[in-house]
């Protein structure tokens, strides 16, 4: 059924890079095999699913959308990859994204331009636009993307699904390519929020390979789906009234009228103010740049990946495979970092941000020792048209304002559908919980659906 729909929907959508479907048949007929003899599936078992071109596949390429890896195969599988396929789920493809997930809209795709489903003359959010679009084209029933400033939660919204970017160290991060390191977390994109406890229940938990995955010990993984439907009694929300203000009238709308639903279910609204949330923006170009400077150095025309055809000596190995195959956004990137990153500069920009990241993380803090969660928009806007902000970037990082502050404290956020603007385009409520309580995020936001 999904692959029908791929072949209806992918040609104007353009959210794969690569399908695969006859290995993903082969795999559906293994499966109804073991079904037939009694043996034992796992809890996806039959599941289509994609995944993020920025996950390491062994059967399929990872190009992060770049061309510097083109044509770049991973000798090994990436730990989620490992979790789905022993849960026996069928990956049927890679997803299209920003180059090596740097954007919010996808146009900084180095190979293909993906379209949001629900208006093609619309970006679909990003960076995981083309995991985002997948689902909400119906051409899978689940996929993964990676957040490290928005890129999970920030296409959900636009295209209308659900979207979960997990607590930092809840998912194992072995086998995706590194973009901020300390920021980036792996999660699921769903049609509802139970799906999304599914995929949770599979991909979560310890992995000794990930230095910052969080022990068993430390945080045990519950049963996401066990209390799903278990609504939380005297639930107290946090809303700082100038972020609903700060977006555009019809998001603000949308989402009020998602927290009078939740008033109506008993809950109690609690204003509460995040200071330094004003800051997350400014902290975070500087940190993610910085990270991304010193990730992407591995890119050297030598290991892997493209190499230019005529170098005159090694520096050009260097710089010449380097120009010719990184898009403009990810070499802006890694000038802004490697500046923030130089001697007499790292104290000014590189030390003073992650001073700010603290007190970023302490709004969250003092804000969970009020409220149950905190509830504001995913995106100031719905999906914008193509080309509206390619020209000014700075434009682009500001529509990051409410999803990035998450990332830079590490807590779980997730993105819910809350209903539609005036021109039929989705619009998201995005919900905070404090660090590794993604079973009570799940379950408030299952209280909405
Ligand atoms: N839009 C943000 C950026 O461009 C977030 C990207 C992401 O989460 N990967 O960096």
């Amino acid at each position: 059924a999904v692959f029908a729909q791929i072949e209806k929907a992918e040609p104007k959508i353009k959210a794969f890079l690569r399908t695969h479907k006859e290995e993903a048949m082969q795999k559906a007929a293994d499966i109804d095999e073991k079904i037939a003899n009694g043996d034992k599936v796992g809890s996806l078992a039959g599941v289509p699913i994609a995944v993020k071109d920025n996950i390491c596949t062994s059967f399929s390429k990872t190009t992060c959308a770049s061309k510097i890896l083109e044509d770049f195969e991973a000798p090994y599988d990436a730990h989620v990859i490992e979790q789905l396929n022993a849960a026996d789920a069928i990956i049927i493809g890679k997803c299209n994204l920003d180059e090596f997930a740097m954007g919010s809209s996808t146009e900084n795709s180095g190979l293909q331009q993906t379209v949001n489903p629900w208006d093609a003359d619309r970006v679909p959010g990003g960076s995981s636009g083309g995991s985002a679009a997948a689902v909400a084209g119906r051409m899978a029933f689940g996929s993964l993307g990676s957040d490290t400033g928005g890129s999970i939660r920030q296409p959900a919204s636009f295209c209308g699904v659900v979207g979960l970017k997990p607590t930092y160290g809840r998912v194992s991060r072995y086998g995706l390519v590194a973009y901020g390191s300390s920021l980036d977390q792996i999660g699921p994109f769903t049609r509802n929020v139970e799906d999304a406890a599914l995929m949770m229940n599979v991909i979560a938990g310890h992995d000794g390979r990930d230095s910052t995955s969080v022990t068993e010990k430390d945080a045990p993984v519950p049963d996401y789906t066990a209390d799903i439907d278990k609504p939380i009694e005297g639930l107290k929300i946090g809303i700082v009234p100038r972020f609903n203000e700060g977006a555009s009238d019809e998001v603000g709308k949308a989402v009020k009228a998602s927290l009078d639903t939740y008033k109506s279910l008993g809950a109690e609204i609690v204003e509460i103010d995040m200071p330094y949330f004003d800051y997350a923006v400014a902290t975070y170009y500087v940190i993610a740049t910085a990270e991304a400077s010193s990730n992407l150095a591995r890119f050297d025309g030598v290991h892997y990946g493209h190499r230019t055809a005529d170098p005159h000596d090694y520096v050009e190995v260097y710089s010449k495979s380097r120009d010719e195959a990184f898009g403009d956004e990810v070499k802006r990137r890694i000038m802004l970092g490697t500046y923030a990153l130089s001697s007499g500069y790292y104290d000014a920009y590189y030390l003073k941000a992650s001073k700010v990241r603290n007190l970023i993380r302490q709004d969250y803090t003092k804000a969970f020792e009020k409220v149950d969660c905190i509830m504001m928009p995913v995106s100031p806007t719905t999906a914008f048209k193509f080309g509206e902000k390619t020209d000014d970037p700075m434009q682009m990082y500001l529509a990051d304002i409410y999803t990035i502050a998450a990332n830079l404290a590490g807590v779980p956020g997730i993105s819910v559908p809350c209903g539609f603007d005036s021109q039929n385009l989705p619009v998201g409520l995005q919900i905070f919980t404090p660090a590794f309580s993604e079973e009570r995020l799940l379950r408030i936001a299952r209280m909405y659906e």
